[in-house]
């Protein structure tokens, strides 16, 4: 049997209707595990690092839910995540809502199966702070490059005097040396700051900081570029924070923003890094108790698609 034939299928909508079955990510055959895949689909329900508006413990389940209406193929590129490579929904990440220490370690965990299987994870959170044990689990080898789009920098040292928190995990993770701040690019940083020098820290550890005045006067073409050569060559974690989306298409999350990108703007920008080694992307900050429209997880997840097709792209083999 060649690979192309062992491939896993989405859900048939024209065998059964969008309406039916449980849901899963983009309608991906379930797994209880990543034995065997190029790709793992999966959540992290967790938002015990929100320090306000909280909710995105449901991130994954209403973005399972809006991702029924993900089709197959690109309507750009063409490109057919699940006729290219292996890929289904594995669940979620194990959490306990009431212990933070006691989940950093489930999280990465249950990604360090996922890297041991060779897979690489595409992730619905969950608040910013899951992004933390999943670089622990991924950045086993050394610092991995950062690319970071969200409103927000999340350098902070501490949150209400705390370590983990959604504010703080790239801080963290430039800390342990998961990331290499040389190689960190954050797009999208607006709102007003805790303090004016909030964001002199990650500049002086190199942190290439393109706040959203300067994506929209440079140009998305320019700050790709620009991005692209400070990511450079070796493996990348995209880590995408719904935030970065202006209110009026993301109004479900804790960190609103005014003064951000639609979402059209966000798919363009992510589908400009294709060719980037991704070794594994997460979209983060979903609250669906503050969105039952459900357009913010409906964001998230056509966010996700194109960052699967970045994935698949590359994985494909041939
Ligand atoms: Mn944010
Ligand atoms: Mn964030």
């Amino acid at each position: 049997m060649t690979r192309h034939d062992d491939k896993l299928r989405q859900v048939d909508v024209n065998q059964t209707p969008r309406s039916s079955e449980v849901a899963t990510l983009m309608r991906a055959t379930q797994r209880s595990g990543a034995e065997g895949l190029d790709i793992a689909l999966c959540g992290v329900p967790f938002d015990g690092g929100s320090s306000f508006r909280a909710g995105a413990r449901h991130g994954p389940a209403q973005i399972r839910e809006m991702s029924r209406l993900i089709r197959r193929a690109h309507h750009l590129t063409g490109t057919a995540p699940f006729d290219l490579c292996r890929i289904a929904d594995i669940g979620d990440a194990p959490v306990n809502p009431l212990d933070m220490d006691a989940t950093l370690q489930s999280i990465q965990a249950f990604f360090e199966d996922i890297r041991d299987a060779g897979a690489r994870a595409l992730v619905a959170g969950g608040d910013h702070t899951v992004t933390l044990p999943i670089l622990r689990a991924i950045a086993r080898d050394g610092p991995i490059a950062l690319l970071q789009i969200d409103a927000h920098s999340d350098t902070q040292d501490r949150m209400l005097g705390q370590r983990y928190a959604n504010g703080t995990p790239i801080r963290r993770a430039i800390e342990e040396g998961l990331v290499d701040p040389r190689r960190t690019v954050q797009i999208g940083i607006r709102g007003t700051l805790f303090a004016a020098d909030e964001l002199d820290w990650a500049r002086q550890q190199g942190v290439t900081i393109i706040n959203i005045d300067e994506l929209y006067a440079l140009g998305q073409e320019e700050v790709i570029a620009r991005s692209r050569k400070s990511l450079g060559s070796g493996p990348c974690y995209v880590t995408v924070d719904i935030d970065v989306l202006d209110p009026a298409y993301a109004p479900g999350t804790g960190g609103l923003e005014p003064g951000g990108m639609n979402v059209r703007e966000l798919q363009s920008l992510i589908r400009g890094f294709a060719g980037l080694d991704i070794a594994a992307a997460d979209v983060t900050e979903v609250s669906p108790p503050l969105d039952p429209t459900g357009i913010t997880a409906l964001a998230a997840c056509s966010v996700m698609f194109e960052l699967l097709c970045l994935l698949a792209s590359d994985t494909a083999p041939g």
